[in-house]
């Protein structure tokens, strides 16, 4: 996109991006794109690097890391998934099998990929760096001044701008500062925790019990009562990732993330199929973790002032749609057209009304989608399972959702309306439609 912003006329924004998750890399990347702002980046830990392991990236998602040319960075590390797959716990049955790739790529012109988180960080790191753009790490924020533009650090050091993002992820202390404690609710509990750990896939190849799991890309989801298993393969189909989902068990009262017991996680799911106790018995001590999954109240806003919040901040997505980063993402690029376009007053008010209604749709359904995965054992699931196993419906009636019209749109099956978006376009039709000029006319 060329800069067209002309408000203060031909002077750079200065940006600070508060957070270098995925979602502050790429806010960083985006608004350094525009031409018109420098960006810097603050970043709490003492180096940058990211947990957990894999990620889903679906087309909407894609679609912009291809466009600012972070996907070179990704180089063979992703993943083409050929199916999704869907198996019942108990007995192994498949009550599901829909195409993936590269039926999507062909749908919604843009790749659906598995990557692992550490690899899609790195390669938004390099782009950061690639467009010069200072990363500044032992830097954890304590306060901002929304009005002037300010931060200050925990060592009392402050820094002036012209524009903050918050993208300090789910505790975030920008959010405390944009809701100035009034509405400030903190993150509850979901009530489910989760396992994540990885195999090697030639450990996996050589079991002819898993060998189907690793003989073709697929993303695969045993569901059962309470509780499910994910598996997909990353890093150049090296690697085999394993997130297990079920319910609190009230052992991680003080903590979010920890490391995980693995005669628990075996102990959870000895009653499931051999599949998946093989999966788990290669399960290795040291390479498991514990995380509780926390959700957070609807936030009135997003905004004050000079400041918006992106991403978990103000939106943390429950893992049930594989969303939350896609969604940072996407913020990321609307967030850049809105500092491009919009005078500084009208961005905050801009961008929230550009994507509040898309994020919460999708924060519903990930919770909904909870239900489904879960079901207990009964004449619903049977039903369910009914539904998913007719060939001829499975895709809609595994995901019979329509995605609500916005702006007198008409509605769309689910899926079309979460993978066939693109971010700065519809930020672009909705700032025109608003009233404002928008260069590219
Ligand atoms: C089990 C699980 C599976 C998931 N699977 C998927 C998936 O398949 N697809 C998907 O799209 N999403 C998935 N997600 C969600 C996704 O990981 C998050 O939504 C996403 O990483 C949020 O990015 P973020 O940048 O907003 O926040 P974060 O990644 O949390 O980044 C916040 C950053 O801010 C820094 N920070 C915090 N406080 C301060 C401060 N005061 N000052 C400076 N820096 C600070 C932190 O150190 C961190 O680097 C999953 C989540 C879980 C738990």
């Amino acid at each position: 996109m060329s800069p067209s912003r002309t408000d203060p006329p031909a002077k750079r924004l200065r940006v600070v991006v508060v957070g270098a998750g995925l979602g502050g890399l790429a806010a960083a990347i985006a608004i350094s794109r525009t031409g018109l702002a420098e960006v810097q980046v603050l970043e709490a830990a003492s180096k940058l690097g990211e947990l957990g392991a894999g990620i889903q990236v679906s087309p909407n998602c894609s679609r912009l890391l291809i466009r600012w040319g972070v996907d070179k960075y990704l180089a063979d590390n992703v993943v083409l998934p050929r199916y999704g797959r869907v198996i019942r716990w108990q007995n192994g049955e498949v009550l599901a099998q829909a195409p993936m790739m590269p039926q999507i790529q062909e749908k919604y012109g843009f790749p659906h990929w598995h990557v692992h988180r550490a690899d899609l960080h790195e390669a938004l790191r390099k782009k950061v760096e690639e467009l010069k753009i200072p990363i500044k790490v032992n830097a954890k924020v304590i306060g901002a001044d929304v009005d002037d533009a300010s931060i200050t650090l925990h060592t009392g050091e402050k820094i002036n701008c012209d524009f903050i993002v918050g993208s300090d992820g789910l505790r975030s202390s920008m959010r405390e500062v944009v809701l100035k404690g009034e509405e400030a609710a903190p993150p509850f509990v979901t009530g489910d925790y989760a396992y994540r750990f990885t195999v090697p896939t030639e450990d996996m190849a050589g079991d002819p019990v898993l060998a189907d799991c690793v003989k073709t890309p697929m993303a695969i989801g045993w569901w059962g009562p309470g509780m499910h298993v994910v598996g997909y393969k990353l890093r150049n189909e090296t690697m085999f990732n394993v997130v297990t989902v079920f319910p609190d068990d009230g052992t991680m009262d003080n903590t979010y993330k920890m490391e995980g017991e693995i005669e628990h996680l075996k102990e959870l799911y000895k009653d499931w199929c051999p599949q998946v106790k093989a999966l788990l018995d290669r399960a290795r001590p040291g390479t498991v973790t514990k995380w509780k999954l926390m959700d957070l109240p609807p936030l009135q806003r997003w905004h004050r002032g000079k400041l918006v919040l992106i991403g978990d901040a103000c939106h943390p997505m429950l893992p049930y749609q594989a969303q939350g980063a896609s969604q940072a993402i996407e913020d990321a690029a609307a967030l850049a057209q809105c500092l491009r376009l919009l005078p500084l007053r009208d961005v905050g008010p801009v961008f929230q009304q550009l994507r509040y209604s898309r994020a919460t749709q999708i924060q519903k359904f990930a919770r909904e989608q909870r239900g489904k995965n879960h079901m207990l054992d009964g004449p619903e699931q049977e039903a369910r399972d009914a539904a998913m196993k007719d060939a001829s419906t499975a895709a809609r009636s595994a995901y019979a959702w329509t995605w609500a019209a916005e702006d007198g749109e008409p509605p769309k099956p689910w899926n079309e309306g979460l993978f066939g978006y693109d971010a700065e376009e519809e930020a672009l039709r909705r700032i025109r439609k608003l009233g404002y000029s928008v260069d590219d006319e």
